[in-house]
């Protein structure tokens, strides 16, 4: 039998590969407005007749091209926008595979109109099914203009393929919103059948949203702003009460690139979480800037999905920046029926320097063992709140803690205790575990984690709002360090004395700490300056939300009390009651589960 395997011929080839690229006129619209921002264009006009099917035309006044380009744009892997792999990870441009002309010139009846600035006469073709059919010189202004006519005119299969209009235009209006939310910098036009649907003049993120999405749009905004290293993030969420049960507004951009992700997604659902309606979604548009060599934009075809080196330290910045724009949105403008004192304070809030105060805890005394667990009774800063009061914040909540399992972690309600009144049930299991009766079943609390809960509660505070207490050293504590660990100090001086940290450099190696955080135990202290001195290296920026959060989170781990110790039973209700007075009582900082609930129908379900 003779040898079967042929090559493709060009035309082929290039309709097959139209089908990665071009899916639908929507397809179209990307990747021309895509190339128009490319090209440096700052005024886009997008014109469709009957949703794309019969033309798709995109006029912009960037950069153009010359006769030859304008000939190889349409081969297929012809690009200007990259040379060889590497450039592959400091893209600047939105295309970049050469592959859109060459696919829409496959499949549709393509006119191409350019003239770069420096030439006198601009360029005409005519292109169909890959083949050029027409060039000549054309008088014209600077820019580039393409129509694509007819679209799947030789894929019939492709052609039937296609929704009705509406569903057509729909998609079509949701790639122009895409492009547009993304470039500010850019004015844009899009008309369908005659019929002017935006005309979006040059301005910034806000505007442009509110210009999109109408004028009512702008008081349900709330801004999110956060710089760190990994990710610069900006935009805005929804305010919570205008989130509705349809499917909600929801936009990340990343380097001015509209992309999918899930995972992105949850963190920002989750900030919102107990914030929102049951089913009612979250609306956000949040810009990240990311360094280009951290996020790996090739792995789709069509470019909505992104892969990011770090993936969990952006869930949890995403998360903390939303749950902080939330929050600082809830104090200024609107009360969530719950007490303030309960609001962790998010704002951040830039303090007048005073000196710092010192006040000395009477009680203080350096010599007691103190190998139990020391509660916060006489710390005046911090107001233990009255078991009533957040009892009635959750009253309400029992009947449904009945219907969940074991599994499923509930917010947690005073009155699902046993008998509040009565000293509760509750012990110590393995120097480790609380335990704790409720009325449904029981509570497994893992003390180490709970108690650095509420510390990065306190702390958080005491770094952002309200200065916290320091206990003064009797015998002031001095310690050698590196001279580069000195200085890491001395940057974040404010911020810990802010907790109650006190210190002073004696030389550029010595540092003598003459008061700590009412909190902290002195045989803990190098201990936490040295998880404060490796998590800076981090290098946040100074005076960011997350450098507090982050502080705070580090000297809450280091503070914490510890598996293996043991505790007084008072220091345990103690404990529980400040836990569940957290704002977020069921995950520490860095996202661990703090406690289970066991029902006893669960327990139940065991012994059968
Ligand atoms: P890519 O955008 O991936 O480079 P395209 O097939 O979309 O591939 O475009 C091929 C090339 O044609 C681009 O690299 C660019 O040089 C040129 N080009 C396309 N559209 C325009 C435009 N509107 N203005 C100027 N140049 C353009
Ligand atoms: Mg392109």
């Amino acid at each position: 039998m003779s040898d079967i395997i042929r090559l493709l011929p060009d035309h082929v080839a290039n309709q097959i590969a139209a089908g990665e690229v071009v899916q639908r006129p929507a397809s179209v619209v990307k990747e021309l407005l895509e190339n128009a921002i490319d090209a440096g264009a700052t005024q886009i006009s997008l014109i469709i007749k009957d949703a794309g099917k019969t033309l798709v035309q995109v006029i912009d006044d960037g950069k153009g091209m010359s006769m030859t380009d304008a000939r190889m744009a349409f081969e297929r892997h012809a690009t200007s926008k990259i040379t060889n792999a590497n450039d592959l990870f400091d893209l600047h441009t939105k295309g970049f595979r050469g592959e859109a002309l060459a696919s829409v010139a496959a499949i549709a009846h393509v006119s191409l109109k350019t003239k770069r600035e420096e030439d006198d006469l601009g360029t005409f073709l005519e292109i169909e099914g890959s083949k050029v059919v027409n060039q000549e010189p054309v008088v014209t202004t600077k820019g580039t203009m393409i129509s694509v006519r007819n679209l799947f005119y030789n894929v019939p299969a492709r052609r039937k393929f296609l929704k009705s209009d509406n569903v057509e235009l729909r998609n079509i209006t949701d790639e122009f919103h895409r492009v547009a939310m993304a470039h500010p910098q850019v004015g844009l036009k899009f008309s369908s059948n005659d019929t002017e649907l935006f005309n979006l003049p040059i301005s910034n993120y806000r505007q442009r949203i509110v210009n999109i999405m109408g004028a009512k749009t702008n008081e349900k905004l709330v801004p999110v702003e956060e710089e760190t290293e990994l990710v610069k993030i900006s935009g805005f969420v929804g305010k919570p009460e205008f989130a509705r049960k349809t499917k909600g507004l929801q936009y990340f951009f990343v380097n001015d690139r509209f992309i999918k992700h899930n995972y992105l997604h949850h963190a920002v659902t989750s900030a919102f979480e107990g914030l929102l309606k049951e089913k009612n979604n979250p609306t956000y548009f949040l810009f990240l800037d990311v360094p280009k060599d951290s996020v790996d934009i090739n792995i789709h075809p069509t470019k909505t999905e992104v892969k990011f080196d770090d993936e969990h330290s952006l869930y949890a910045i995403v998360r903390a920046s939303v749950k902080h724009a939330l929050g600082q949105f809830s104090i200024n403008a609107i009360d969530f029926d719950k007490e303030p004192q309960y609001e962790v304070p998010y704002e951040y809030t830039k303090k007048n320097t005073s000196s710092p105060k010192i006040e000395v805890n009477p009680d203080f005394n350096p010599f007691s063992n103190t190998g139990s667990f020391s509660t916060n009774k006489s710390t005046p800063s911090y107001s233990k709140p009255a078991p009533q009061a957040w009892e009635s914040l959750y009253a309400g909540l029992d009947e449904a803690s009945t219907l969940v399992d074991e599994t499923e972690e509930v917010s947690m309600t005073t009155s699902m205790f046993e008998d509040e009144k009565v000293t509760r049930n509750i012990f110590q299991l393995q120097r480790k575990f609380i335990i704790s009766t409720l009325k449904s079943g029981m509570l497994v609390i893992h003390q180490n984690r709970a108690h650095e809960r509420v510390l990065y509660e306190q702390l958080l505070k005491h770094i952002t709002v309200q200065r916290g207490t320091s206990q003064q050293l009797l015998f002031p504590l001095r310690l050698n360090l590196p001279v580069d660990e000195v200085s890491i100090l001395t940057q974040l001086q404010d911020q810990l004395e802010q907790t109650g940290f006190i210190f002073k450099t004696l030389a550029n190696n010595v540092v003598e700490i003459v008061g700590l955080p009412i909190q902290l135990k002195e045989k803990h202290v190098p201990e936490v300056l040295e998880t404060i001195i490796r998590d800076s290296e981090l290098d946040l920026p100074k005076e960011s939300f997350s450098q507090s959060d982050r502080l705070a989170a580090t000297m809450a781990r280091g503070m914490a009390i510890r598996s293996g110790e043991s505790m007084s039973q008072e220091a345990m209700e103690n404990l529980v009651d400040e836990l569940f007075a957290c704002k977020e009582s069921e995950l520490t900082a860095q996202g661990k589960k703090v406690f289970i609930n066991i029902t006893g129908e669960s327990l139940n379900l065991k012994f059968n």
